[in-house]
């Protein structure tokens, strides 16, 4: 489905971005991860998309670095030649109440999710423009729906990418560049494993249990191949019905 296509895959190394990895790979995609400082997780995902057989790296970049990802996706298209999929799944969480948020809290959690994005669109914005072709996949959350009590920085930097999702989709249609975003709910990785013992929390989703990455790499898969060729600045939740 995705053979002779080269994604970027932020956060690649763990979690979500694991799954996505795996998926895409599996799928024929070449894989160019990113993470930010989990050497041994990261090179674990490139090993076990590898198995795929097809190219798969990984890169130490820390997103929220506008030089630094610069220079890192200098790097990627010198060594796979080219870009057809960026997924901004990066993301970090600085839970607390706003009375109780500092102001580096609310920029950490800004910087990663959403200037991140930014950083890395950036990077793909000529190349995809001049390829006539690309597709960006932007994680946000249900939180940057609905909002959520304790993640003011998060929801901010999550409903951010919406907005972004959608000017990036405007400004790129005549290109025939798709950009969409992916809204999960619950999703059992390192990010929530506080909460996945909580029974008031899953009995609260319609579906009454938290989703598993690849649920979540599905998506990401379908909105990074030709068939969802005619969508574009959609939002697309998948969060066992949380956020209806
Ligand atoms: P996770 O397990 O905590 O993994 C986070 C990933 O992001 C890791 O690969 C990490 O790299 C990378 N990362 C963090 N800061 C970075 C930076 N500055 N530069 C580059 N990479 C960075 O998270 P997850 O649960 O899979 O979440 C993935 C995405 O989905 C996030 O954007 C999150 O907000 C979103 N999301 C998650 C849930 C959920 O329930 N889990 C729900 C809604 C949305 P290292 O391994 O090197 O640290």
């Amino acid at each position: 489905m995705l053979k002779g296509k080269v994604a970027v895959v932020t956060g690649g190394s763990r979690g979500i971005g694991r799954a996505v990895c795996l998926k895409l790979a599996e799928n024929g995609a070449d894989i160019a991860l990113i993470y930010a400082g989990n050497e041994e997780k990261a090179q674990e995902t490139a090993r076990e998309a590898a198995a795929f057989g097809v190219r798969a790296q990984a890169y130490r970049c820390n997103v929220a670095d506008f030089a630094e990802t610069t220079a890192v996706f200098k790097q990627i298209l010198t060594d796979f030649g080219g870009i057809h999929i960026l997924v901004n799944n990066a993301g970090i969480t600085r839970d607390k109440l706003l009375l109780a948020m500092s102001e580096e809290d609310f920029d950490a959690v800004v910087d990663v999710n959403l200037k991140g994005a930014f950083n890395t669109i950036k990077q793909v914005y000529r190349p995809f423009s001049r390829q006539r072709s690309g597709k960006i996949i932007n994680i946000t959350s249900v939180s940057g729906l609905m909002g959520n009590p304790g993640q003011a920085n998060y929801a901010a930097s999550k409903a951010g990418l919406v907005g972004l999702t959608k000017t990036v989709a405007k400004e790129l249609a005549s290109r025939g560049v798709c950009c969409n975003a992916v809204a999960p709910g619950f999703i059992e990785t390192d990010m929530t494993r506080d909460f996945t013992d909580n029974e008031d929390l899953k009995n609260s989703i319609p579906l009454k249990r938290f989703g598993k990455p690849e649920e979540i790499a599905q998506l990401v898969l379908f909105l990074a191949s030709d068939a969802s060729n005619y969508i574009t600045g959609e939002v697309i939740r998948c969060d066992g019905g949380m956020a209806m």
